[in-house]
C-alpha cells in the first residue's frame, strides 16, 4: 500500500524514472559502491584516486539529478559513494582535511547552491574529518563536459589557487594538514591534477583524491 507522502509526492527511481523508491533494485546494480583505483602523477609524485562507482548512463542520471535538479536523494547516493571510497584513507590516517574542487560561479548561480561544497561537508560530517573550501579559481575556465583530453588540460592549466586564508591558518609540509581532494567524477584527471598542482606548489601534503564516479576519458 502506498503511504500518504507517496500519493502527494510520487517518488521515482533516479536512474530509470520507475515509480517507487529513489533508486530501484535494477539501477542499484549499476550504482553499487566498490573501490576503483587510478593514479595521478605530478612532479615525480604519485597520488591515488579512489572512486566508488563506474560511470554508466544510470550514474550520469544520478549526478545530473543532484547537480541540475537538486534532488536530495541523489545527493545522498553521491555522498555514500564518496564515503565508501574514502574508507581506505580513513583506515590509514587518523585525520585529513577534505577539500572540494571549486565550482564555477556560473554553475553555482544556476544551481542556487555550491553543489560539491555541500556534498563535501556532508561527507566530512559522516567520516568525522574536517572540510574546507580552500581551493578557488584564479581565472575563468570553460565548462569541461564537451572538451577532449587536450582541451581539458589546457582549460585547467594553472586555473586553481589555494585561498590565502587557508595558507595563513595552516602550516605547510609535514607539520601541516594532510589533504584529500574531493570531486563527483574523474574523467581525464585534468581537474584533480590541477588541484594537486596548486596544493603541492603551495607546499601542502596531499594524500590523494576521492570521487564518487570514475569514467573512461574521451579521446
Ligand atoms: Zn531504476
Amino acid at each position: 500500500m502506498l503511504n500518504l507522502t507517496e500519493i502527494i509526492f510520487p517518488s521515482r527511481c533516479i536512474g530509470c524514472s520507475r515509480l517507487g523508491i529513489s533508486i530501484c533494485s535494477e539501477c542499484r546494480k549499476q550504482w553499487h559502491p566498490h573501490v576503483y583505483k587510478r593514479e595521478i602523477s605530478w612532479s615525480e609524485e604519485i597520488f591515488p584516486v579512489l572512486s566508488a562507482i563506474e560511470y554508466s548512463p544510470i550514474a550520469s542520471r544520478v549526478l545530473l539529478s543532484a547537480k541540475e535538479s537538486q534532488i536530495r536523494a541523489a545527493d545522498q547516493l553521491i555522498v555514500n559513494g564518496i564515503v565508501h571510497a574514502l574508507k581506505l584513507f580513513v583506515n590509514r590516517h587518523s585525520s585529513a582535511v577534505l577539500l572540494p574542487i571549486p565550482s564555477r560561479k556560473s554553475a553555482n548561480r544556476k544551481r542556487g547552491r555550491n553543489f560539491l561544497q555541500e556534498i563535501t561537508s556532508q561527507v566530512a560530517f559522516e567520516v568525522g574529518f574536517p572540510s574546507h573550501s580552500a581551493l578557488r579559481h584564479n581565472r575563468k575556465v570553460r565548462d569541461q563536459s564537451q572538451l577532449n583530453i587536450i582541451d581539458r588540460s589546457e582549460n585547467l592549466s594553472g586555473a586553481f589557487a589555494v585561498d590565502p586564508k587557508f595558507t595563513a591558518q595552516f602550516s605547510t609540509g609535514n607539520t601541516g594538514p594532510k589533504i584529500i581532494v574531493i570531486d563527483d567524477l574523474i574523467t581525464t584527471g585534468a581537474t584533480l591534477s590541477e588541484a594537486i598542482r596548486a596544493l603541492r606548489t603551495a607546499g601542502f601534503t596531499v594524500l590523494g583524491a576521492v570521487t564518487s564516479c570514475t569514467a573512461k576519458p574521451l579521446r
